[in-house]
């Protein structure tokens, strides 16, 4: 987590493709659930991705500013989920992890183009991203209330990749009061994409080496 002083000076550049950006600190995550396939109806695994503790630069009209995203619980008790419609916007070696373990990759529907995107583990066809990342409906959204809330997100798998750098990700997020529901009812696990034994945190050069 930077400290508010090796922030308060933020560069005119960092806002560069865009009037906001997030920037995550300590861990990404991986937000597994099924669905039935609206195509072959049996039920498929589908992912999103989180990000828990961040940093939220924004421009109020004069300068970047900042806020960092810590809840009014503890830090790191949150996750919010994320996607991204290409691929390129995911770190290569986390993108690595996500084709082999998952049925992801970049595919083309009739309504949403050329994206990436979930497909179904047994016939193939694409899930939709705003049904998975725009829905409430969906699996993977904690926008439901109540034992809905409990029972939905306790067949979630929350995996959560300890981080050594902070890194600026141009993902989308769903933010909802009750994003504390993941960690709290999901089932929880540790993914190490670091290579090195002495340490778990996986650093930007090794996310991003090609
Ligand atoms: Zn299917």
């Amino acid at each position: 987590m930077p400290n508010e002083n090796s922030m308060s000076n933020l560069p005119p550049w960092i806002l560069n493709d865009g009037d906001e950006a997030y920037i995550a600190t300590d861990y990404l995550h991986i937000i597994e659930g099924r669905r039935a396939c609206w195509k072959c109806k049996k039920q498929t695994r589908v992912i999103g991705l989180g990000i828990g503790e961040y940093v939220h630069i924004y421009d109020d009209g004069r300068r970047p500013r900042y806020e960092i995203g810590e809840d009014y619980l503890d830090p790191g008790e949150e996750v919010h989920l994320a996607w991204t419609d290409r691929e390129e916007e995911i770190p290569p070696k986390l993108l690595r992890y996500l084709k082999k373990n998952y049925s992801v990759k970049t595919g083309y529907s009739k309504t949403a183009g050329t994206c990436f995107a979930n497909h179904c583990d047994c016939c193939g066809a694409i899930q939709g991203n705003w049904f998975l990342f725009g829905e409430p409906d969906s699996p993977l959204s904690s926008d439901a209330y109540g034992t809905e809330l409990i029972i939905r997100m306790e067949q979630l798998k929350i995996k959560a990749i300890p981080i050594e750098d902070d890194l600026k990700l141009n993902w989308d997020l769903v933010f909802c009061d009750n994003d504390y529901a993941y960690l709290k009812y999901g089932q929880f696990e540790e993914v190490i994409l670091s290579d090195d034994p002495e340490n778990e945190y996986v650093s930007y050069e090794e996310l991003y080496r090609g």
